[in-house]
């Protein structure tokens, strides 16, 4: 959890203690324990969170269960204009949302637009449902004169837990899909960046949804567990770490939920000798820093192949020297702050580590955090890293790139492969036959060419391979009607 060691002065726009919204009211936690919520570029409070418990979830739970039956007899084509007004609603407060998300997160300010950009996104997707839901059929599919058909029906209540690192996306990964389809829903955001959520649900609250329809519960692992447990929740969303999510995926099944849980990641990023460096670079960077590396895509392993080493290594270390830290509410600043105190302290101890198991560090941005309040960390860049390295094996999450150099593309395929993770992979080359090789071979979720960050749009399917992912069906998208209803096959004979 990334609460701060001592208690944090408060903010002068300090919050209170925030409430849930839960039937269409918002209502106090029942939960006496609460959480400050620091703003990580300023270390100062910016309101408190409910450590919720199993009281606030069942109150959740039935509240939606009360609203499940009428809004699923709700045609779809009038459930979804509540998610217009949403999308309208979201549209108008893009910058409200952005700046809070750049408050509790610390990203960037356009970081955290393009976010909420995403989230919208998946609002417009949703809003599709009437034809995404659709079941299909076959006349005289059974045999002369009897006709079958599927049809798609909502389930009941689901919820999604949620990571810190996008507090306005994730959620409407799941969300909209689940409410379309004539689902009721509840959201669990991280206790790290509550905040965001706070204004989502206000709009939530004007977009004219029938109470109990959309939930907000606060909390962090009482809140999950009893999401877990509870017999009225028929699926769970989760996006996490891969611990959490194995313990998730495990946890929900053993309680027979449906169950979709994403977790951690180490992305590979391939350099070919054709890479085109001036183009291939900018990527790189993106890709590593933005988000303080603080994204389930960042790539944290950049793969020189062939006689590209050199070259493309003082390339990404001079652009790399030249991002600008601070607070990401400045409109100049590349690298926000990282989360909290103990993700600033885990990352600065990963930086020791690489450069005790012999890595040579090229960009040192321990100096980032000298002389600062907030939880800094610069970019930071190793080569002669070898695959066995911790810091090539485990993700780190922070603004931290170690470079390998090989000899071939052979080699590069191997280190991905080898990896627990699976999240996504890039290749950056002029050669079609070589990147072809790479799609192919790459067993991750999302694969880049010439892309340094491969983020699925909203109608596609968002998920990682291996310890990336646990479950089958993905977030966004088909998949997420696919999750969100099930099937019914209708045979039918009329004498
Ligand atoms: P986290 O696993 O610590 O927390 C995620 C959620 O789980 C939070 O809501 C938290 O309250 C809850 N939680 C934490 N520990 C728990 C426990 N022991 N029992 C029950 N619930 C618990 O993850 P985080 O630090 O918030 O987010 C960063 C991680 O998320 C990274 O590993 C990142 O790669 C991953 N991530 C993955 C994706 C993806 O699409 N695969 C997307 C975003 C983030």
């Amino acid at each position: 959890m990334g609460t701060a060691k001592a208690p944090r002065p408060r903010a002068a726009n300090y919050r209170g203690v925030l409430r849930n919204y839960v039937g269409g009211e918002w209502v106090a936690s029942t939960a006496a324990e609460t959480q400050q919520v620091i703003n990580p570029a300023t270390a100062e409070a910016l309101a408190d969170v409910p450590l919720g418990n199993a009281q606030d979830v069942d109150v959740a739970v039935s509240a939606a269960q009360e609203a499940f039956w009428s809004w699923r007899q709700t045609p779809p084509q009038q459930r979804v204009q509540h998610l217009y007004q949403l999308k309208h609603l979201m549209e108008q407060n893009r910058d409200r949302i952005a700046r809070t998300i750049t408050e509790e997160h610390g990203k960037a300010l356009d970081d955290a637009r393009g976010s909420v950009q995403r989230a919208i996104e998946n609002v417009e997707v949703a809003c599709g449902i009437p034809s995404l839901m659709m079941g299909y059929g076959l006349e005289d599919g059974a045999a002369r004169g009897i006709d079958e058909e599927v049809i798609r029906q909502p389930l009941g209540v689901f919820a999604a837990i949620c990571p810190f690192n996008f507090p306005a996306m994730v959620p409407f990964w799941f969300l909209p899909y689940a409410v379309a389809c004539g689902n009721c829903f509840i959201v669990k955001p991280s206790e790290q960046v509550p905040l965001t959520q706070q204004i989502v649900f206000e709009l939530i609250a004007e977009a004219g949804f029938p109470p109990g329809v959309v939930n907000l519960v606060n909390g962090a692992r009482a809140v999950v567990d009893a999401l877990l447990d509870h017999p009225g929740i028929k699926g769970v969303s989760f996006v996490g770490s891969t611990p959490v999510a194995r313990y998730v995926y495990r946890r929900a099944a053993e309680n027979g939920k449906r169950v979709q849980a994403q977790g951690g990641a180490k992305n590979v990023l391939v350099l070919m000798p054709d890479a085109i460096l001036d183009k291939t670079i900018p990527n790189v960077m993106g890709s590593a820093f933005g988000s303080a590396g603080q994204r389930c895509l960042a790539g944290s392993l950049a793969v020189t192949v062939g006689d590209s080493a050199g070259k493309a290594a003082s390339a990404i270390a001079d652009a790399a020297r030249a991002l600008r830290v601070g607070n990401g509410l400045e409109p100049s600043v590349d690298v926000g702050p990282v989360i909290s105190e103990q993700a600033q302290e885990r990352i600065l101890a990963a930086i020791q580590r690489g450069i005790d198991e012999g890595a040579r560090l090229l960009v040192d941005g321990r100096g980032a955090a000298e002389n600062r309040t907030g939880y800094f960390v610069g970019p930071t860049v190793f080569d002669q890293v070898r695959p066995e390295m911790t810091i090539a094996q485990q993700e780190i999450f922070g603004p931290v790139l170690g470079i390998i150099a090989v000899d071939t593309l052979e080699q590069a395929l191997q280190i991905i492969e080898r990896l627990p993770y699976g999240n996504a992979a890039s290749i950056f080359t002029q050669e079609g036959r070589v990147a072809r090789e790479f799609r192919y071979r790459a067993p991750v979720g999302n694969v880049g060419i010439n892309i340094g960050v491969a983020a699925p749009m909203a109608y596609f399917p968002f998920g990682g391979w291996k310890e990336s992912f646990f479950g089958t069906l993905h977030g966004q998208g088909r998949d997420a009607i696919d999750f969100f209803t099930e099937r019914k096959v209708v045979i039918t004979r009329w004498f």
